[in-house]
């Protein structure tokens, strides 16, 4: 399907209509493409700035089905597109990244399962679908360690912290009693991101790792380039490509990574455990909007699309900042500041720990 690139002209389609399918939608449109945004939520923020707009449920087949029609290629803004969703679309039109990227990609199980099959390092981790697998999974995965779901988790929400046996059996029930994952708890230096794009000819663009830091479990600030020797840097970008070609994969994806110290290394060494990967545009590689030669948005329209990709350079120092809750609140101070680019996602209620926006500061390299 889609042999040829799209013509300036054409709809691309976006499931989700969130802060990241309106910054996909205007990327699109600097291209000369009309957008179609799907979404069961009538405040979307991705409405205001698309050519059209359907506000369905995620299963309604005939809504699904005048926006397949509607389309030249669909993609999606978040990995929680219902698996019969992206079925049912896929059977009408090119969906990218495909469904079964964001098979493996959605389940904590299965991304972990695909992971360890193509020798990529992540935690000590056992699936957990009852108290009756708590001693298994300690065993595999020792103590202290994390409690995920499966699916559906997003910025902490749908995992538990456990310390012990007993809160582990707690954290069982608390999540729901089944469909879990345990991963042993990862005594990180650093947290960091390496966002790889791959066109549909299977070329590909990584942007320099960034460091990000969390707070409260939701992305505070993302450094680029991210305090790691270059060997780190090296392997982050390599474990990114291997991953996205062996999905197969067709757009922007975002590989969060942690940095453990290697005591058994060389000096200075390092080891990356793959944390979680995201199929879509991603929040730490906002930055990439104002300090890269081309944004990650763009090229994951011009992946979708069939273009070639743009080039992914750096351009100086960069800071990504998220504006959360009410800091949006303080546009005006921010924007008197001149380096600070600053990017506002249109929603109406400022509630806590909502990405409302966020702040780039590029320095560009002296002389
Ligand atoms: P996740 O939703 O899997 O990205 O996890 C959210 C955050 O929780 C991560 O960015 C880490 O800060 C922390 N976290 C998740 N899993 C682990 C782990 N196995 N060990 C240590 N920290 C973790």
């Amino acid at each position: 399907m889609n042999p040829e690139p799209l013509a300036p002209g054409a709809t691309i389609g976006i499931l989700g209509g969130g802060q990241l399918g309106r910054m996909i939608a205007l990327a699109a449109a600097r291209l000369g493409f009309r957008t179609h945004v799907f979404c069961p939520d009538p405040a979307s923020p991705a409405f205001d700035v698309a050519s059209r707009r359907t506000d369905a449920a995620y299963e309604d087949e005939a809504a699904l089905a005048a926006f397949a029609a509607d389309v030249d290629v669909a993609t999606y803004e978040f990995e929680n597109v219902p698996a019969g969703t992206a079925a049912f679309l896929a059977a009408r039109r090119t969906l990218r990244p495909d469904a079964a990227a964001l098979r493996t990609t959605q389940d904590r199980l299965e991304e972990k399962r695909f992971l360890d099959r193509i020798g990529v390092p992540v935690a000590p981790w056992a699936p957990v679908d009852g108290p009756g697998d708590v001693d298994a999974a300690i065993a595999a995965a020792g103590l202290p360690g994390v409690l995920k779901t499966r699916r559906f988790g997003y910025d902490g929400k749908g995992q538990a912290k456990v310390a012990d046996r007993a809160g582990f059996v707690a954290a069982v029930g608390a999540l729901g009693g089944r469909d879990l994952v345990y991963e042993g708890f990862v005594d990180f230096v650093m947290e960091i991101s390496a966002i790889v794009v791959r066109g549909a000819n299977g070329a590909f663009g990584v942007y320099d790792v960034g460091e990000n830091l969390h707070e409260n479990h939701i992305l505070r600030r993302t450094t680029v380039p991210a305090r790691v020797p270059d060997t780190t840097r090296g392997t982050a970008a390599a474990l990114a490509i291997r991953i996205a070609e062996r999905l197969g994969y067709v757009g922007v994806m975002g590989v969060e990574m942690f940095v453990v110290d290697d005591p058994t290394g060389q000096r200075g060494a390092q080891r990356l455990l793959v944390n979680e990967l995201a199929p879509r545009v991603h929040n730490s590689g906002h930055w990439t909007e104002d300090g890269a030669v081309t944004g990650q948005f763009e090229n994951h329209v011009r992946a979708i699309a069939g273009w070639p990709l743009g080039s992914t350079q750096r351009l100086g120092e960069v800071t990504m900042t998220n504006l959360i809750g009410a800091e949006a609140d303080d546009w005006l101070s921010i924007v008197a500041d001149p380096g600070a680019r600053l990017h506002l996602y249109g929603k109406a209620e400022a509630r806590p720990g909502r990405k409302m926006g966020h702040v780039n500061r590029v320095v560009p390299p002296a002389g």
